[in-house]
């Protein structure tokens, strides 16, 4: 066995750490978007594949036997091209998903699908806003040029912003309900921009906004082709060691 690791996440590291306890040989790739420190100790490598097809050359050179899909949930193009190349060369995949975030009683939530529909959804009154979506899908908000937005991003950002009022804050997180709330207060946010992405690390400030009664403008996740989930760790190991079924 040797498995591919699509990394870049806190739950792909945690994967890759559980893949060392076990002894299981394995690759974890990173897309060197960000200046990431390594949070493990498998062997590694940096860099698109060069498409579906690359990716299926890749596979068959390394001999790998499985995949894992641990990207993030909106790394949508990673993930379409895991499943045509695995399919191409017939190396079972698996995607390590975490369930997407639920509405809660108190929540105030406009969902939409993608992010030009988030920037529709925005107030056209001046406003502030915390954008918590990514460094790459922030220019479409330069159409709602009133509002004061913060950003939070993973590295100091380089180049100009395509927004005239935008406070830029570096954080990798995890984040607290203590420190979102605090941000959120003390920057007198009224509306939160964020991604469906789910799980603890990224959930404080979803909890925040409830807390402070200000809206989410939640953006869905993208719609990907099918493929077999596994939501834990745990899961991930049964398929590896012992073929178990999940649900596609
Ligand atoms: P994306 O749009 O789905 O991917 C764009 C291209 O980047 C892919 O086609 C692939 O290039 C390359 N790529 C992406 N992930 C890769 C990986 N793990 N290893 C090797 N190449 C990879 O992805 P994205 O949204 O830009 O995310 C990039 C990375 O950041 C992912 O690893 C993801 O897990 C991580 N990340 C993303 C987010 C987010 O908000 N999207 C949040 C946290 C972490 P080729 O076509 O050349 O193979």
């Amino acid at each position: 066995m040797r498995a591919l690791i699509l990394g870049g996440t806190g739950d792909a590291n945690q994967l890759a750490d559980a893949f060392v306890r076990e002894g299981i040989d394995a690759i974890y790739s990173y897309a060197g978007r960000t200046q990431i420190p390594l949070g493990h100790s498998l062997p590694t490598r940096i860099g698109g594949f060069g498409g579906a097809a690359g990716l299926a050359d890749w596979l068959r050179k390394e001999r790998i036997t499985h995949v894992i899909d641990a990207t993030h949930p909106f790394a949508a193009e990673m993930s379409r091209h895991a499943v045509e190349a695995c399919a191409a060369v017939g190396v079972p995949l698996v995607a390590l998903e975490r369930a997407p975030w639920t509405r809660a009683a108190g929540d105030s939530w406009i969902e939409v699908a993608d992010i030009s529909a988030a920037v529709t959804a925005l107030p056209e009154a001046r406003a502030r806003v915390f954008l918590a979506i990514g460094r790459q899908h922030i220019a479409p908000f330069a159409a709602k040029p009133q509002h004061a937005y913060t950003l939070r991003f993973v590295d100091a950002s380089d180049g100009e912003l395509p927004l005239p009022d935008a406070e830029v804050i570096t954080s990798r997180g995890p984040f607290t309900l203590e420190s979102d709330r605090e941000l959120m207060r003390s920057r007198g946010i009224q509306w939160l921009v964020a991604r469906n992405s789910g799980g603890t690390g990224a959930r404080a400030k979803i909890d925040a906004s409830r807390e402070l009664g200000r809206p989410v403008i939640m953006i869905a996740r993208p719609t990907l082709p099918e493929r077999s989930r596994a939501e834990t760790i745990e899961a991930v190991l049964a398929w590896l060691g012992h073929g178990a079924r999940l649900g596609a």
